[in-house]
This record gives structure tokens, C-alpha cells and sequence, in this order.
């Protein structure tokens, strides 16, 4: 998707601090975090956002889960507790068009999310 943010990161054309990689799906670090670990992951290809998913989608969606597991083991924050976040459209707040999982923690958190 020409002008996408995410799609240019997934291809190396903007680069970020990547954490994880695979033929589908690419996790990096926010670049504006909101906790001590904050991680978007993503897939590849682009969706634009979470209504945007069909059956198709459902191995890398599956995946996705999968390396924030990874990711909140490895960082270790897994037993502690961590939370995942997909906005979309406006009022959650959705500022990037490209489906993005968030992977907080490292903190104490709230609820409900602001
Ligand atoms: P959302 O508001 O859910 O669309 O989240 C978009 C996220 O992308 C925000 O947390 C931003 O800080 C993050 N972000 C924007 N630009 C970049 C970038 N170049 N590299 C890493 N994260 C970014
Ligand atoms: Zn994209």
C-alpha cells in the first residue's frame, strides 16, 4: 500500500528497531512508548484495520497472538502482566491504518483505558 507507514517499516524503507521477523509478521519497538516494554506487531500484508480481516487472515492473526507471547516471555513480563491493544477507526484512537497489535507492560495499568 503506496504511503503506508507500516507497509514502508515492513519493507525496510523506513527503519524501526525491529524485535521479531518472519515471512508474515514483523513486531518493533513504538516510537513513542507508553511503558516500559511497548511493542506493535504486524503483519505484512496490509489491512487496514481489524474490521478489515476475513478468513483468510487467520493464520497470521493466529500468529500474531503467538509472538506477543514470545515477545512478553523474552522481555519478561509475561508472569507479571502485560496487555494487548488493536484500535480502530477514531474514537479508539487509531492514528496508523495498517492493523497493529500493541504489546504494553513493564508497568501497572488501569482500568478502563482512557
Ligand atoms: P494507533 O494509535 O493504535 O494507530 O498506534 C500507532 C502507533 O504507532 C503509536 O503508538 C505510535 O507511537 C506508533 N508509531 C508511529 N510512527 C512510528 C514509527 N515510525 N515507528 C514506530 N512506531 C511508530
Ligand atoms: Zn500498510
Amino acid at each position: 500500500m503506496i504511503g503506508c507507514l507500516f507497509c514502508k517499516i515492513a519493507q525496510k524503507q523506513i527503519p524501526s528497531k525491529i524485535v521479531y521477523e518472519d515471512d508474515k509478521c514483523m513486531a518493533f519497538e513504538d516510537i513513542n512508548p507508553q511503558g516500559p516494554v511497548h511493542i506493535l506487531i504486524i503483519p505484512k500484508e496490509h489491512i487496514p484495520t481489524i474490521l478489515d480481516i476475513s478468513e483468510s487472515h487467520k493464520d497470521v492473526l493466529f500468529n500474531m497472538y503467538m509472538i506477543a507471547n514470545k515477545i512478553a516471555t523474552e522481555k519478561n513480563i509475561a508472569n507479571r502482566g502485560f496487555r494487548l491493544v488493536v484500535n480502530c477507526n477514531a474514537e479508539a484512537g487509531q492514528s496508523v491504518f495498517h492493523l497493529h497489535m500493541h504489546l504494553i507492560g513493564g508497568r501497572h495499568m488501569q482500568w478502563p483505558p482512557g
